[in-house]
């Protein structure tokens, strides 16, 4: 198994519940077990900025899948929840994007790992460094990322999401 890291952001209804639905979707079930996620975060928009502000979240887990497998999973989570295309960058009930899966390095028309902006973005480095400070990607560590982004505006929300306890037997 290898570590995905994935990355999750909503900016329309109840965001966190979004965040919380869609990671509750990710980690049931055999594809990918948890291991970690962060707090969810306020950011401010991004890219599009006549918006309403993002939640933002960031979890790794452990899996068999494929790049592709993973890309066909994170889009079958996004669509359960009900997102609705608009435009890129633009206002979404929920975006899980594949931020690296182990060291695979992918670059189709389809699919970029390691996610192609992510060491431009603070909504995925603030989160991410809570959870993953020491991974090291394309040579750089995710803490030394975090710490050159300019998080104004941004604030932790709501605690991790955190798999349900199993009932005890
Ligand atoms: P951005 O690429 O800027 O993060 P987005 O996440 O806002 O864009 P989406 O509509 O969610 O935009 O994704 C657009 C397309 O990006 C998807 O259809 C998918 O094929 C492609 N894509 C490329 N690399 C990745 C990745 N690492 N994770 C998720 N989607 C990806
Ligand atoms: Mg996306």
């Amino acid at each position: 198994m290898t570590e995905i890291g994935l990355g999750f952001g909503s900016n329309v209804g109840d965001k966190i519940a979004n965040l919380n639905r869609a990671m509750e979707r990710v980690f049931t079930g055999e594809s990918v077990h948890f291991v970690a996620a962060s707090s969810i975060w306020r950011t401010a928009p991004w890219g599009y900025v006549e918006q309403d502000w993002f939640a933002n979240a960031c979890a790794v887990g452990r899996t068999d899948m494929s790049p592709e497998e993973a890309l066909a999973f994170t889009q079958s989570v996004e669509e359960e929840l009900g997102r609705e295309k608009t435009f890129r960058w633009g206002p979404r009930l929920i975006d899980v994007d594949i931020l690296y899966l182990g060291d695979e390095k992918v670059a189709t028309e389809r699919l970029i790992v390691p996610h192609k902006e992510m060491f431009n973005r603070a909504f995925v480095l603030a989160p991410l460094a809570e959870i993953r400070p020491d991974l090291v990607l394309d040579g750089v560590a995710i803490r030394d990322a975090a710490a050159k982004v300019d998080v104004e505006g941004f604030a932790k929300l709501s605690p991790p999401w955190r798999p349900r306890a199993l009932p005890s037997q």
